[in-house]
């Protein structure tokens, strides 16, 4: 999402402000955070540091925080940091073009959650569109997982209107753009109404959305198991344009954990949905994320995790040693694990889904598939691209490439993407 974010930042700042390639070259640096873990929040810090000789020569660079450190950290941002002239949360950031033309020394503090205006201030036309291009649908959550920050740094759960999307849909495939990756918190909670106020759900946003010729492939992420309902997973098998590929993190495979995670379903529900899916569609790829480590994690709710992973088999994941936030629940639970035992407990996970990831790839050995291409590769003949089960690809090609998808045979899998060979 903070791809997305980004995007529309450089759009919402395009009529007065264009990108440079060098901080040295800037006006204003925008930095755009995460809060998620610890070190994504502590690294914000070093990198404003990297700028205090630039800032000490053009007085009038401006140093502006976005995202969820600054919305999380707030006025003690700008008492640790002073090189930080603005902080701007992420329901805020349409307020960009004012700040940059500012031309009092005042440091603007913006933390309001007002995603409404702000949609409906950045529109829906897009500058920039690739073959796959983001488009956030739903933002902020109302789970209260006890383990994260997002309720408090991105706000109450909003959906944004059928309309509005599907226009904005329509703009990036005007500009070429074939696949939508539609993002939200809880992508799958998306409860987005028609201007005649009737509501739909994200199954309901996606006939909307499978009805623009020019888009080939929709998926979405981060979906949450207890909004899997049967209209969605029923599109799966229904939708030729959505992709058979599915993020559903399950973070932990002990009911225990799951219980004090505030996940309010079982690792038994978790298989169930994973279950109906794979009747409807059987090679989809499935995706999770984990958390190990969570404070009161035994060596038993560890194992039923990893017992979980190799009943269900996965084709991606994300795993992630639990990370203390300030504010949220989990916060208070003592936590008796070193990090020696959370790194160990993290390697042995991983690897066996980094083995299942190469065996799923393996399943593609021989098959031919189409490809739509992202950009080049390390080599000057390389190109990489993604499969419509979201894996990456790369191939050779030393006549370049004037389409922006391909057909490829696939010659092998490895654990983190497949290699293929022009058809
Ligand atoms: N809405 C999604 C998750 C969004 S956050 C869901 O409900 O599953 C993305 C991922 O970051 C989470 O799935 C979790 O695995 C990880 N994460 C969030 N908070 C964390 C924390 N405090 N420590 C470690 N990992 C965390
Ligand atoms: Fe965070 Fe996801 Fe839980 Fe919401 S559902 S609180 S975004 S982990």
């Amino acid at each position: 999402m903070n791809v997305y974010d980004s995007e529309r930042m450089l759009e919402a700042v395009s009529k007065t402000h264009k990108l440079v390639t060098s901080p040295n070259d800037a006006d204003a640096i925008l930095i755009n955070t995460c809060h998620i873990r610890e070190k994504a929040a502590e690294k914000v810090y070093s990198e404003i540091g990297k700028f205090s000789d630039l800032k000490r020569k053009n007085k009038k660079l401006k140093v502006i925080v976005a995202g969820c450190v600054a919305q999380a950290e707030g006025n003690a941002m700008l008492q640790r940091q002073p090189l930080i002239d603005s902080i701007v949360g992420p329901q805020m950031y349409q307020n960009l073009p004012n700040i940059l033309l500012d031309e009092s020394n005042k440091r603007n503090v913006l933390l309001e959650f007002n995603e409404r205006e702000k949609f409906s201030k950045l529109g829906t036309k897009r500058n920039y569109a690739s073959i796959s291009s983001f488009i956030t649908i739903q933002e902020g959550c109302d789970k209260f997982c006890s383990f994260c920050v997002v309720p408090f740094t991105r706000g109450a759960e909003y959906s944004r209107s059928v309309e509005e999307v599907v226009e904005e849909a329509k703009s990036l495939c005007k500009k070429g753009c074939k696949e939508i990756i539609l993002l939200g918190q809880n992508v799958n909670a998306y409860h987005g109404a028609y201007k005649n106020k009737t509501q739909t759900n994200l199954a309901g946003l996606i006939k909307e959305l499978a009805k623009i010729r020019k888009l080939e492939r929709i998926t979405y992420t981060t979906s949450h198991p207890r909004d899997m309902n049967d209209d969605l997973i029923n599109l799966h098998q229904y939708n030729e344009k959505l992709n058979p590929y599915l993020h559903l993190p399950v973070q932990s495979g002990s009911d225990n954990i799951l219980k004090n995670m505030n996940r309010k379903y079982t690792s038994k529900q978790y298989l169930e949905i994973i279950e109906k899916l794979r009747k409807k569609v059987p090679n989809i790829a499935i995706s999770s994320d984990f958390i190990v480590g969570f404070p009161g994690e035994t060596k038993k709710d560890f194992i039923e995790t990893l017992n979980l992973v190799k009943e269900i088999k996965f084709a991606q994941s994300y795993s992630f040693k639990y990370s203390r936030r300030i504010g949220t629940k989990a916060n208070r639970i003592n936590c008796s694990l070193t990090e020696e035992e959370k790194d160990e407990r993290l390697q042995e996970l991983q690897m066996i889904l980094n083995k299942q990831k190469i065996q799923y790839n393996k399943t593609f050995e021989g098959k031919e598939i189409e490809v739509f291409i992202r950009g080049k590769g390390k080599r000057d003949n390389q190109y990489r691209g993604t499969t419509k089960w979201m894996q990456s690809t790369i191939f050779e090609s030393n006549k370049s490439i004037e389409s922006d998808k391909v057909h490829l045979k696939i010659k092998s899998a490895m654990d983190n993407c497949l290699l293929g060979e022009l058809i």
